[in-house]
C-alpha cells in the first residue's frame, strides 16, 4: 500500500492523501476507526484518475460523500477511501437545469437553484449529504425525492471510463437507485430538471422545511439520520416508540428521545454499540408487531 500511495501522489498531485485517517472525523455519527488512506480529490478529473490507478494496482477503493448515512467499523477500513465532499465541488444553473458535482453539498445545490429562480430542489436543502450520496440513496424528504427531479448522471467505472445515464423515475425506488447495488460505479455529477420559481417563495419554503426538521429531529447530536427504511404499514419511528424503546441505550448509542427513528451518539458510541442497539430494536419490533425493520444506513467497508 505504501508504494501505491507514493505512486498515487505522483500521478494525481492535486489530490490530498491522509494516511490512517480516523473515519470518526468524516462521518456524521462520529464513529469509525482509521481508513488506511483517505484521498481528497483536488479537482473533478482526479476521481476517474484515482480509480484507474487503484484498479491498475489492485488496491481496494471505496467512495464516500459527506459520510451522513454511514456506519463505519471501529477497527477501521483497510482501503483507499475517496471522499468527494470537498470544497471545489459546486453547482451551476442554466435555463431549467441544475448541474452539480457529486461532492457538492445538497444545501449548496439547493441555494444555487434558488438563486437562479429554480424551484423543485427545496426538499434537499436540509439533507446533510452530497449530490452523489443523494443520487445513490435516492434521498428524499417532505414529499420530494431525487428520482422526481433527476435527469442524468455522469459516472465512471473502476477503469475510470466515463459514462452518462439518462434517468427515468422508474429506475429508482425507495432509497434505491441504479447505483445502490453497484459500488464499483462512482457518480461524478448529476443534472436535475427544475421549474421556474420566485426566489423569495423558495426561501420561505426551505425555511419552513428547516423548522419542521428542527422540531422533529435530534440535530443537536451525532447521528446518521433515520436508521431504518419505512416498513409496510407505518413508520419505523412509530413502531420503535410504541415498543417502548425511546431512550433505550447500548453503550454510547441511544434511541433518540426526540425521534425514535434516529440512533444518536450520546458520547463515545462505537460501531458495535450501534449494531447491538439495531439488533435489539429489530428483535423487539418484530416480536411486538411482526414487522421487519430493514436498515437504511450503510455499513461502510463491510463486504457481504
Ligand atoms: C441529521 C440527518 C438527517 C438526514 N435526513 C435525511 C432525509 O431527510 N432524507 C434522506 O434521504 N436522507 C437523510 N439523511 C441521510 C443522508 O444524509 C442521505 O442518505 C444522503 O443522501 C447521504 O449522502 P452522503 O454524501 O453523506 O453519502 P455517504 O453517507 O457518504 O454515502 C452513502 C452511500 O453512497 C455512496 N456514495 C456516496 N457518494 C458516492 C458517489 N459519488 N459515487 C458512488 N457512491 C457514492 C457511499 O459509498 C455509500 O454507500 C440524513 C442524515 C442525517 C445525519
Amino acid at each position: 500500500m505504501q508504494s501505491f500511495l507514493s505512486y498515487l501522489s505522483a500521478k494525481v498531485p492535486s489530490a490530498r492523501i491522509l494516511e490512517y485517517e480516523p473515519l470518526s472525523k468524516h462521518t456524521s455519527f462520529q464513529i469509525g476507526g482509521p481508513a488506511r488512506a483517505m484521498v481528497l480529490p483536488g479537482k473533478p478529473d482526479d476521481i476517474p484518475e484515482l480509480l484507474r490507478c487503484a484498479q491498475e494496482a489492485g488496491e481496494r477503493v471505496l467512495v464516500m460523500g459527506n459520510g451522513t448515512n454511514l456506519l463505519c467499523p471501529d477497527d477501521g477500513i483497510y482501503a483507499v477511501i475517496i471522499k468527494t465532499a470537498v470544497s471545489f465541488a459546486g453547482a451551476w444553473a442554466e435555463d431549467d437545469t441544475l448541474t452539480a458535482d457529486a461532492g457538492c453539498l445538497l444545501s449548496r445545490a439547493a441555494v444555487t437553484a434558488r438563486d437562479a429562480g429554480l424551484s423543485g430542489f427545496e426538499f434537499a436543502h436540509g439533507i446533510p449529504g452530497t449530490v452523489g450520496g443523494a443520487v445513490v440513496m435516492n434521498a428524499g424528504a417532505f414529499g420530494g425525492e431525487v428520482r422526481l427531479v433527476i435527469r442524468s448522471v455522469d459516472y465512471c467505472d473502476t477503469d475510470g471510463i466515463r459514462k452518462t445515464l439518462h434517468c427515468h423515475p422508474a429506475m429508482f425506488g425507495y432509497r434505491r437507485s441504479p447505483f445502490t447495488a453497484h459500488p464499483e460505479l462512482t457518480v461524478l455529477s448529476a443534472t436535475f430538471g427544475l421549474n421556474p420559481g420566485d426566489p423569495d417563495e423558495i426561501t420561505a419554503h426551505m425555511d419552513a422545511l428547516r423548522c419542521r426538521r428542527t422540531a422533529s429531529q435530534p440535530l443537536e447530536l451525532p447521528s446518521a439520520g433515520s436508521v431504518f427504511k419505512r416498513p409496510e404499514g407505518g413508520y419505523a419511528g412509530k413502531f420503535i416508540e410504541e415498543a417502548g424503546l425511546k431512550g433505550c441505550r447500548m453503550g454510547g448509542a441511544m434511541v433518540s428521545e426526540k425521534h425514535a427513528g434516529f440512533i444518536v451518539n450520546v458520547g463515545g458510541a462505537t460501531c458495535d454499540d450501534v449494531k447491538r442497539l439495531i439488533e435489539h430494536i429489530q428483535a423487539k419490533v418484530k416480536f411486538r408487531f411482526g414487522v421487519d425493520l430493514e436498515c437504511e444506513i450503510r455499513f461502510f467497508g463491510v463486504t457481504s
